[in-house]
Formats: C-alpha cells, structure tokens, sequence
C-alpha cells in the first residue's frame, strides 16, 4: 500500500491480508507511488501523482473495486476499520464522488427508479431486483447532496456510502441493504447535458408529478418489503420537510439530515449539560441558519424540554431562535417557509446581524447550520463567553471549509471555558498544562444506523419523534465523567458497534413498550431484566463479515 494511504493503522494491515489472498485481482495497485493505470488524471488534485500518492477519490474507487472483487475482505476492511475507511466511502470523499460519478466508471450497486421509464412500474422492477429480502433502504433524489446542491443520478453515491454506516456501525447485514436514487431529473443543466451523464435529462418535474412518483415507490416498497425502513438522505429542503410529514405516520420512515442531525446535536446539548449542572430548558439557543438541520434540531430540543422538564410546547418552542439568510426568524415577518414558523416569536427585535442577535437574545447555546464559514466571529464568541461561564458553541456546517469556525478559535477566544462540537473534525488543542482537549465532532453515524436497526429488529410500524430522543440521551450519558471533564461529549468513535448496541437496546425497547414494534426474536424478558437491558442481545444481533481465511470467507454476499 501507499505510504500515504492507511500507513501504520491496522486498516494497512487488514488491506496487506485482504489483498494476500490469492483469489483477489486488485483493481490498482496502491502498492507503489507511481500512478497506477487508470487513475484518472482529472481527479489527481495538484501536483505530480508520484509524489503526492493516490487521491482520496482514488481510494474511494479502490474501495468500491475491493467490494466487488472481495466483499468478505471489505466488509472486514469496513468494520474493523471503520474510521480509517469513513472519509473515503463517505464524507468528505463522497463529495466528490456524487460531484464526478458521471466520469468515474462507476459500476453502480443501488437501484434507479427514472421518472421516464418506470413511472407506473416500480413495483414490476421490484420485483426484478436480484435482493429477495430488502430490510434498510437511503434512498435520494439528488436535490441537495450534502452542501454541494442539485446532483441529480449522481446523488446515488450518497445512498450508497451512507448505506455502508448501517453495516460499520450497527452490523445490518449488507445483503438486506439496498440504496436507492430516485431519478426525477436535475436543474443542473450543465451536468444533465455532460455526454456522459446517464441520468434523466429533464428538469425536476412540477410537484403534482413528483409526489405520485414518490407516493408509487412508497407504496411498492410495502407491497414488496412490508418491514423495510426507508431513510430519506439530501431530498431539498421544501420536498424534505414535506415528505416527511407525510410518510412519517404510515411507514417506518425518518430522515436523518432533519432527525439523525437533531439528535446528535441533542445529545451535544444533554452531555454538556452534564458538565455545567444545567437544565435544558433553561437554555437560550440561537441558530444560524434555518434549514433542515436547525429546524429539525430547534424541533427535538423544544420536544425534549416538554416531556422532560414538563414545560409548555410553546414555552419551549419560545427558548429557540432561528437566523436565516434574511435575519433573525421573528413572528412580523411574511417571508417564512412553513419549517420556520413554530420559532417565529415575537417578543424579539428584528436583526440582521449575528452579533446583533446574540446581544438581544443573549443565547447560552450558540449552533451553525448555515454553511456560512467563519461567521462566528471573534466578537461574536467573545460576547459568547461574556455571557456565559461555560459557553455552549457548535459549528455544524460541513466541510471543513464550511465551519462557522474552528475548535481552535472557539478555544482562544473563550480561554478555554468553551464546550464545542462541530460537524467536521478539528485538531486536538493542548493545553498550558500539556493535557491534549480532542473536540468532539456531532457525527450523525453515532444515531442513524442504531435507530434505523432497532426498527428494523422490532418490526416497528413508524420512527416516532420520541426515538431521537431516546438514542439521543442513551448517547448523551455514555461519556465517563473523566472524559467529560476534558470536553469529550461522546465516547470515542473507534467503539461505535458497543455504543450502537447501547443506543439498539435503548430504542428496541421503547418500540416495543409502545407497542410499535414487537421483541425481536430471541430477545427475552430474561435478558431485558439484566442489569444492561437488551444491549448484549443488540450485539449479537449485528452482523460480521467472515473471519479471514474461514469456509464461508470466500462466498459471495
Ligand atoms: P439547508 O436546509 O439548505 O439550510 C441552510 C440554512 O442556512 C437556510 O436556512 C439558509 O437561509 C441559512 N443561511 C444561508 N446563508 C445564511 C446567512 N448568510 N446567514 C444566516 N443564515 C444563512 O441546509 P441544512 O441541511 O440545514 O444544512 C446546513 C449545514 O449543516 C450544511 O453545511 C450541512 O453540511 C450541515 N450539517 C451538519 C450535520 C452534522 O454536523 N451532523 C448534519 C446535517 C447538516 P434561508 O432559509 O434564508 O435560505
Ligand atoms: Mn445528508
């Protein structure tokens, strides 16, 4: 392998023993610094190649190939090395993959549904489908691929990396996996006119046209797969919202950039607030930004303070702010989209800057969603930190390059008293005593798989608002004190099947206390009265690839 591709981790030597095995032919040879054939030269960023050594984009397709040639030394690659492979089958390398899909040579694993062709028959190419048995379905229109806008067809490298975290993660069996584009078209003229785009070369349709198209996909998937749960994954903001107030009563459905972002931030807010001793719903939270993050996190907090701090509904709607591209989101304006309104209060003054805001609400709690990088300032932190002892700030917009601001800027203008997460990962900071502060990044791999698994496991008919909230605390109380006290918010990522099985046990049992799901099968009432409820069970139930070298090792899955 390339010394700059998995140097020194065990992922290197998992690749060295998956790629020793006879039976692989892989598709580059990273073994070497030489361009390998095939590499394309237009994804090659700056420099020579031979110096700068494969390009993530290079190692995502490497992935991709190393799936196919050997899906039981992937899987292996993938679960025992999940956060060495992360940013190469997801963010922030997905992001160019969904951007180049069209010229990447890309076998595609997931399933296209065109609005040209099966409009009227998705039923009939269900059931043509090679998988009989379909338990977790991401599924995209391509409207909003994380910040990088309309990618029509190519949005399916979204649903097929973020599918791959339900395997990582919360041990679904890939054979049940199965991502899915929904191909209505792309308002993305330059890329639906590219020679090689294979998607729909049209326009998004008028509205009427798309909800019967999607209102057909739902209803076939029950009539073909009645357990599945169907994530919605980067839908646009207005199809998003509305789609999941329709769908979220009838089938197991959720969306994780609204609900998986609102329960990681949650669960953020709920550890931190272990530190600070402080109630939620004596909290000020003021946000930038006002899109599916921020409304779907401003929704499960104010949720949260009724049911477990017993306020009113819109006393705590009351206790959230939103800002958007206009200004402070407040009752006297006329331009809101409907997600906006419950926090349009009007006991605040209009503003149009942050600071302005800050200084009127005087927030205890500070969240970006707005991709707007480095909007929080040096006065706005300040001013922060003048209100506040211990100041809660998450910059959540991603990439990196999106970052409302850094964990070291948080730090420096706080002197240190600042309790952060952000979306993107940031260097550790050391302090004057030599102690190493690692910022927690509000990652929403830590609650979608489990929360999507328990449901699946239990059969559940919907995924109620009150099971974001469930994995959210479960999250929230599993950092140590010790950790705590160095401003680690979450246990550490690399442990993510234990914290998943955590999380799986938590939500397993609300589902079927509620009477939405049923106890999965060989989960007892013995196990559940053991002192850790239902997790040891949630750990057994995930799934892991062969051993190496074992009978079953070379089968294909
Ligand atoms: P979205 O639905 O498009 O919302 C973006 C919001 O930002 C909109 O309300 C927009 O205002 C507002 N905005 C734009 N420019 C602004 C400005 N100059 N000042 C104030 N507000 C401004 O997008 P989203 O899905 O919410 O995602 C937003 C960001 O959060 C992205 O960077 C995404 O990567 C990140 N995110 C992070 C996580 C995570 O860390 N776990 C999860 C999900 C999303 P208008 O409404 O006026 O257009
Ligand atoms: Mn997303």
């Amino acid at each position: 392998l390339n010394a700059t591709a998995f140097k020194d981790t065990p992922a290197q030597a998992d690749m060295n023993a998956a790629t020793s095995e006879a039976s692989i032919k892989l598709p580059m040879n990273l073994s070497t610094e030489a361009a390998p054939p095939g590499v394309r030269a237009d994804v090659q960023g700056a420099g020579p190649f031979a110096t700068a050594g494969p390009q993530p984009i290079d190692k995502y397709m490497w992935l991709r190939d190393l799936r196919m040639a050997s899906p039981s030394s992937y899987f292996r690659v993938l679960v025992n090395n999940t956060l060495d492979v992360l940013p190469y089958i997801y963010t922030p390398t997905v992001g160019k993959a969904c951007q180049e899909y069209h010229t990447l040579g890309i076998a595609t694993r997931g399933l296209y549904l065109r609005i040209d062709q099966d409009k009227g028959k998705i039923l009939e190419r269900l059931k043509a489908w090679p998988q009989k048995r379909v338990r977790t379905i991401v599924v995209t229109d391509g409207e909003r691929i994380l910040g990088l806008g309309d990618l029509g067809a190519n949005g399916m490298g979204i649903s097929e990396g973020k599918i791959e975290l339900y395997t990582a993660a919360a041990g679904v069996n890939p054979a049940v996996c199965l991502p899915v584009c929904l191909d209505v078209g792309t308002n993305n003229v330059k890329l639906r006119e590219h020679p090689k785009y294979k998607g729909v070369r049209a326009a998004r349709p008028p509205q009427k046209e798309y909800d019967e198209f999607v209102q057909e996909f739902m209803e076939a998937i029950r009539a073909w797969q009645p357990h599945t749960l169907i994530q919605f994954e980067d839908f646009g903001n207005t199809n998003a919202f509305r789609i999941l107030d329709k769908y979220r009563d009838d089938y197991c459905c959720f969306n994780d950039d609204i609900q998986g972002t609102a329960a990681i931030t949650l669960a953020a807010l709920l550890a931190a607030l272990r530190v600070t001793g402080q109630r939620l719903a004596d909290q000020r939270i003021l946000f930038l930004g006002a899109g599916e993050a921020a409304a779907g996190i401003a929704t499960l907090i104010s949720y949260c303070m009724t049911r477990r701090d017993n306020i009113e509904p819109a006393a705590a709607r009351q206790r959230c702010h939103l800002m958007d591209s206009k200004g402070l989101v407040i009752a006297s304006r006329t331009d809101l989209q409907h997600h906006k309104r419950p926090f349009a209060h009007s006991d605040v003054p209009p503003c149009t800057t942050l600071i302005e805001a800050v200084r009127a609400i005087k927030p205890t709690v500070l969240i970006g969603a707005s991709a707007v990088p480095n909007s929080f300032t040096q006065e706005v932190v300040e001013a922060m930190a003048e209100l506040n002892a211990r100041p809660i700030i998450c910059p959540l917009s991603n990439p990196t390059s999106q970052a409302e601001c850094t964990f070291e800027q948080a730090w420096k203008w706080t002197n240190g008293r600042v309790l952060f997460a952000s979306g993107s990962p940031f260097d550790p900071i050391t302090d004057a005593q030599g102690i190493a502060h690692h910022p927690p990044q509000a990652n929403n791999a830590y609650i979608f798989p489990a929360v999507g698994h328990a449901a699946v496991l239990t059969k559940s008919k919907r995924v109620p608002e009150e099971l974001f909230l469930v994995a959210a605390e479960q999250l929230a109380a599993m950092a140590t004190v010790e950790e705590l006290s160095r401003g680690h918010l979450f246990p550490v990522f690399s442990h993510i099947r234990d914290i998943s099985a955590s999380i799986m046990a938590s939500c397993a049992h609300y589902l079927v206390t509620e009477g939405l799901g049923r106890n999965p099968r060989g989960w007892s009432q013995e196990d559940l009265e053991q002192g850790n409820g239902w997790r040891r069970a949630a750990r057994a139930a995930m799934w892991s690839p062969p051993a190496a070298g074992s009978a079953t090792a070379s089968a294909s899955m």
